[in-house]
């Protein structure tokens, strides 16, 4: 994610499944990603428009790839975050930007177990520009769909910290309470949506570090404004079951998730819009830094057989649900 998963079974007389996010239902889950890549569509100019309005619903169906990848390649999800506070102190300000320099300071082990989605932002950016620049229709839809989807990612908090799910403070769960329950129950009835238009940015490198850095910093207060709160609620007020798929789910209530909302005070409202401008302000950075090319008359315009393949063979490894590397 926006969605390191959890996926949590366990039986007592049938299985119910602690869902705290919710792709293990059948892609509820990647709500948030698919509205990110989906408004962020509506921030760009009309020349974009003219490529990006048609494929609308390419770029939401497929602002979840990534995520699914993580069941065919395990070299994947280290690119989803960044435990930033293994590897400084806050602010933050101490880690190479250069990834030949963090490599050097880290070693490459490392980095890939303590994530790399600053770096990786990087080399998606120099590849979507390329596609622009050859004007590749299908790479430059494909890795629009990608690039919000790690931009997003780059925007949650617990994607920046090495207690990504609350797991070091007795707080499982809170990933998804973050980044799925809490848009999935109140982002469409009370989120403002309206990003403003695409912003060129000028050193994407400081400007993907600016949000993974905020990012880190916001962690100690979504999970210290949890910790409060579930000291505050007995704990049967805490979750709620509900029917999904079929399948008797546990879920946190939804009066615990809007009074979180609250103590956050909009926190993830916030991070949502942010994304989508930023999402926004990658694709037409990368289009400007490629020249402008008309969006018009582009080459490789559908998908050949072995990309057609490939995405079923995703969808497929994806429905059978073995994650591989870490899970979040
Ligand atoms: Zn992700």
């Amino acid at each position: 994610m926006l969605t390191r998963i959890l996926k949590q079974r366990f039986a007592v007389s049938f299985t119910i499944i602690l869902l705290l996010s919710a792709e293990s239902a059948g892609g509820w889950g990647f709500f948030a990603h698919e509205r990110i890549n989906r408004l962020a569509v509506f921030c760009l100019p009309p020349e974009m428009l003219v490529l990006y309005k048609p494929h609308l619903e390419y770029l939401r169906v497929h602002a979840t790839d990534p995520d699914k990848r993580r069941y065919v390649v395990a070299a994947e999800a280290p690119r989803h975050y960044l435990d930033i506070d293994l590897l400084d102190q806050p602010p933050y300000r101490q880690i190479p930007r250069s990834w030949q320099e963090a490599v050097a300071r880290y070693g490459a082990d490392s980095l890939q177990r303590n994530g790399i989605l600053p770096w990786h932002l990087e080399k998606i950016m120099f590849m979507l520009t390329k596609a622009f620049r050859e004007r590749d229709q299908q790479r430059i839809l494909q890795l629009s769909a990608e690039a919000g989807h790690y931009v997003a990612d780059a925007h949650v908090p617990l994607h920046a910290c090495s207690n990504h799910n609350g797991q070091f403070t007795g707080q499982t769960g809170i990933h998804g309470l973050w980044e799925s329950r809490i848009p999935e129950l109140l982002a469409d009835a009370e989120f403002d949506y309206w990003a403003g238009k695409a912003h060129y940015i000028g050193d994407w490198r400081a400007f993907v570090w600016q949000i993974v850095t905020s990012s880190g910093l916001a962690a100690d207060t979504v999970l210290k404004k949890e910790k409060w709160l579930c000291e505050q609620t007995p704990p049967a007020q805490r979750y709620a079951y509900e029917i999904r798929n079929g399948v008797l789910t546990r879920t946190y209530a939804e009066g615990y998730t809007k009074a979180y909302h609250r103590l956050l005070n909009g926190m993830t409202a916030r991070r949502m819009k942010q994304s989508i401008a930023a999402v926004a302000a990658c694709w037409y950075t990368a289009w400007v830094n490629a020249g402008q090319p008309s969006l018009q008359e582009l080459h490789h315009t559908s998908l050949t057989e072995s990309e057609l393949q490939e995405f079923e063979q995703l969808q497929q490894r994806w429905t059978e649900g073995r994650m591989l590397g870490r899970t979040e």
